[in-house]
């Protein structure tokens, strides 16, 4: 309702708590309806003219569009990366730890933002951006950083040279994140860096791109193209690269590593997962749910590390069973830009319609579904918290990555037995362990075979801890002084 004064006139309240008509207002979070390649420090036109629109899965608008980068763009960004490289090499040290330092912070100063773009973009609660995406990523800067002028000590007695120029593919559920895990340790030990974002959550790192950019980071140093598998597939093919740094689905990693074979160019391949999380009788149970339910909910279960077979002692089956129901009752799945959200949106409509055929597959194939008792939003692409009991290793749903809120649940009787059950996997990224003795996680983890395993926790990440997996989801590591590894020649 407009106001008014005794004479009629509208009362004019700018300059006085009329907020949103400040445009200088740095928190406010503004997306650009298009946005071009990041090649050698410009951003510039696609070869082929053409742009694809990325969307809010959680309101299924447009958000803006982005560039479409074909072989042509692949091969300038490429090249803008090999002739910056042989200069940021030579920089010292130090000099390169600076300009991490300033991506860091810049980082941080622009959180809010970050955060924000990340929830629209790609449907993951706030909460989630704001606390663990967008600081984690900048802990990863921060923590490389400090590496770039201490290589001598990560490699004593041995001289560690840059690969050189390093193509680096990364998946759609931790956008912000997995750049950060890509770059910080590529640029710390002086690799040039061309990267592609996923289809469906280009736009932080196009606000990535502009934060380099007023970083001053030497031009063609980290170069950012857009697109699809073709996009991807031309930076794995392009000829003058020496390092390929690839996150995402198993089937592709196998396709890459098909297309480097016989070539000079080094990879790591960080891929999928299906995650045992295995409660002990002896756990404290409230804790353990919670720990199931952020172990596999969180992120709306997009997660390479999540729990998704859940083991427990048959002992305390019923009352894991009774609680676990209950509480995903109470989850909130709606809006992701609320703060009281606990699910967000799934990633794409494409992700959607693969997660509703496992869970029909599921039903199809003998399992007893739960799905929780919670209201979706009607527009958007959304997909209640769900659990599946009676179900086997002979099911589809146990076997496959289903990389949603969907849990199974199976029993055991003795610790053999559910590492039997937890290793009788062919992926082997995580896995976690819940019990009150120390020494039961001791035997119980050393013996599973799996990249990174949580005792009485669950998806928690730090800097300097190495991540990875054995088996099918992948080779290599990412994070800690592992992470600097596949980034140097030792001499
Ligand atoms: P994806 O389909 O394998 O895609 C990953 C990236 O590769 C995207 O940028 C994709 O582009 C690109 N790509 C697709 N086909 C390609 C090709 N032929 N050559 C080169 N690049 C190609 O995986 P996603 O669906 O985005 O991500 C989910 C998967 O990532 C899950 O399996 C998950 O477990 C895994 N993941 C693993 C980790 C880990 O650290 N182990 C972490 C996070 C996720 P488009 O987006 O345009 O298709
Ligand atoms: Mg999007």
């Amino acid at each position: 309702m407009a106001h008014s004064n005794e004479m009629g006139a509208p009362l004019d309240f700018k300059g006085l708590w009329q907020y949103d008509a400040a445009p200088e207002d740095k928190s406010q979070v503004k997306i650009a309806p298009r946005y071009n390649h990041f090649i050698n420090g410009k951003f510039v036109e696609p070869d082929s003219g053409e742009y694809f629109d990325t969307i809010s899965p959680s309101t299924e608008e447009k958000l803006s569009e982005i560039a479409l980068a074909n072989e042509n763009d692949v091969d300038k960004a490429v090249k803008a990366a090999r002739k910056a490289q042989k200069d940021w090499a030579k920089l010292p040290g130090k000099e390169r730890g600076k300009y991490l330092f300033r991506i860091a912070r810049l980082m941080q100063e622009r959180a809010r933002a970050f955060s924000v773009i990340e929830s629209m973009d790609g449907g993951k609660p706030i909460r989630e951006s704001r606390d663990v995406d967008v600081p984690l990523a900048a802990a990863h800067f921060f923590y490389y950083a400090g590496w770039a002028d201490k290589l001598e000590y990560a490699y004593p007695g041995k001289k560690a040279s840059p690969k050189g120029v390093a193509g680096q593919i990364i998946p759609w559920n931790f956008p912000l994140l997995m750049a950060a895990w890509k770059l910080a340790p590529a640029l710390a030990t002086g690799n040039t860096v061309v990267l592609k974002p996923a289809e469906t959550t280009p736009l932080t790192s196009m606000f990535l791109a502009e934060l380099i950019r007023d970083a001053g980071i030497p031009d063609g140093v980290v170069n950012i193209v857009n697109g699809m598998g073709a996009t991807g597939a031309a930076l794995v093919n392009h000829p003058d690269i020496n390092k390929i740094a690839f996150t995402g689905s198993t089937p592709v990693g196998k396709f890459i590593q098909k297309a480097l074979a016989g070539r000079d160019v080094s990879y790591t391949l960080e891929l999928g997962g299906k995650a045992a999380n295995i409660i002990f009788e002896d756990a404290p149970i409230d804790q353990a749910v919670e720990g199931i339910i952020n172990g596999i909910f969180f992120n709306q279960g997009h997660v390479c590390c999540a729990g998704s077979r859940l083991f427990v002692q048959e002992s305390v089956a019923n009352e894991v069973m009774r609680k676990l129901k209950y509480r995903i009752d109470t989850l909130v799945v709606g809006d992701p830009l609320d703060k009281n959200t606990d699910i967000g949106a799934i990633n794409s409509k494409k992700q959607l319609d693969k997660i509703n055929e496992l869970i029909q597959a599921g039903i199809d194939e003998g399992g007893q579904v739960y799905k929780a008792n919670v209201s979706t939003p009607d527009k958007g692409f959304w997909c209640a918290p769900t659990l599946f009991t009676e179900v086997s290793q002979a099911h589809r749903i146990v076997n496959e990555e289903i990389f949603g809120p969907v849990l199974t649940i199976q029993t055991f009787r003795t610790p053999d037995e559910a590492i039997k059950k937890a290793n009788n996997t062919a992926f082997g990224l995580s896995g976690g362990v819940w019990t009150d003795k120390g020494a039961k996680i001791f035997n119980v983890t050393s013996q599973l075979r799996a990249g990174v395993i949580w005792a009485n926790t669950y998806n928690k990440f730090d800097p300097t801890s190495p991540f990875g997996g054995y088996k099918e989801s992948g080779m290599g590591r990412e994070g800690g002084l592992h992470g600097l590894t596949p980034y140097v020649n030792l001499d």
